[in-house]
């Protein structure tokens, strides 16, 4: 099983995501309400080295030669991938080595530093995410390192976009009574008009998180926020591109593998695997039994979970 590269797993965003995790589970400078990966169990502000570099790429380019849809190679994973110090590096690597764009998803909180714009700048795309504009919601909702301030975040995208030449998609995550309210709607509404990003994806909760109690926003209201914060912002929808066939061999450790990060609905097996809907189930149902992996229901919608993983989703 590999230990960095997982996918490529459905995203809703970027297609076929070949996933690179250079980051060890939950080393984050965040714990967020939402975290499909559990509770930050490692709270780190500092960036380092984690692993071997130059393996990590090496894994990522074998992963790419089996693989047979792969629409781009998206750093994220279980942690936040900026506090690998040897991101930029990677980047170039890979974007010197394969034709593959790539991607980074980050939570922003590092865009204030020099040494992480330059290592995104050579990202094709890259996803941060802002999902408070004042320091309560912000507390509230990604529970950060207390070095970090979301005034430093909101200026670090406005520098970075004035330097940075790809594309940058602005997430915003909502939780319903947590940073749906009025005012800071309204805030949000005049600091996303100072920040010149290309998109503004607005979500919601829809898999399972950690016991928090986090609920999440009616389709009505997101459209209607949507329309309050302009035409450059879209409601993620549902994710629904199918794939032939992946090439890779292992059924099974490929879907244990990408259950590792995060919760997949029967859908989603299928689609990242290339079978038929009714073929995924029986597979996964066979897994079940075989307690290599579990079930959690969220409201109507059965996701199937890493069965060493079961704080996601409890
Ligand atoms: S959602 Fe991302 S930023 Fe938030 S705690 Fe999880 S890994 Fe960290």
């Amino acid at each position: 099983m590999s230990r960095h590269v997982f996918g490529p797993v459905p995203s809703r965003r970027l297609g076929f995501s070949l996933g690179v995790d250079p980051i060890p589970r939950k080393y984050c400078n965040f714990d967020c309400i939402y975290c499909q990966v559990g509770k930050t169990t490692h709270t780190e502000a500092e960036r380092r080295s984690f692993f071997d570099r130059q393996e990590l790429v090496l894994e990522v380019l074998r992963h790419l030669e089996k693989a047979k849809a792969v629409d781009v190679i998206t750093f994220s994973g279980s942690g936040e991938p900026t506090l690998n110090k040897d991101v930029g590096w990677m980047i170039r690597e890979l974007k010197r080595r394969t034709e593959t764009p790539v991607a980074v998803i980050t939570n922003g909180s590092l865009l204030h530093r020099e040494d992480v714009r330059e290592d995104l700048s050579f990202a094709d795309i890259v996803l941060p995410s802002l999902d408070a504009v004042t320091e309560e919601t912000f507390t509230r909702i990604n529970r950060p390192h207390p070095s970090i301030s979301v005034d430093d975040i909101v200026k670090g995208l406005q520098v970075f976009r004035s330097a940075y030449k790809g594309k940058i998609w602005l997430e915003i995550m909502f939780a319903k009574e947590v940073n749906d309210g009025p005012d800071e709607l309204e805030r949000f509404r005049r600091v996303l008009e100072g920040i010149a990003v290309d998109k503004i994806q607005l979500n919601t909760i829809t898999r399972p998180a950690p016991g928090e109690g986090a609920k999440p926003l009616e389709a009505s209201m997101l459209a209607r926020i949507g329309r309050m914060f302009g035409n450059r912002c879209e409601v993620i929808a549902g994710f629904d591109k199918r794939s032939e066939a992946l090439g890779i061999d292992d059924w099974v450790a490929r879907v244990l593998d990408i259950l590792e990060r995060r919760a997949l609905t029967i859908d989603d097996v299928a689609s990242v695997t290339g079978i038929a809907r009714d073929e995924a189930a029986d597979r996964l149902r066979r897994l079940e039994s075989q307690q290599l992996l579990q079930t959690v229901r969220q409201g109507d919608i059965l996701f199937y979970v890493h069965a060493e993983k079961s704080d996601i989703g409890t």
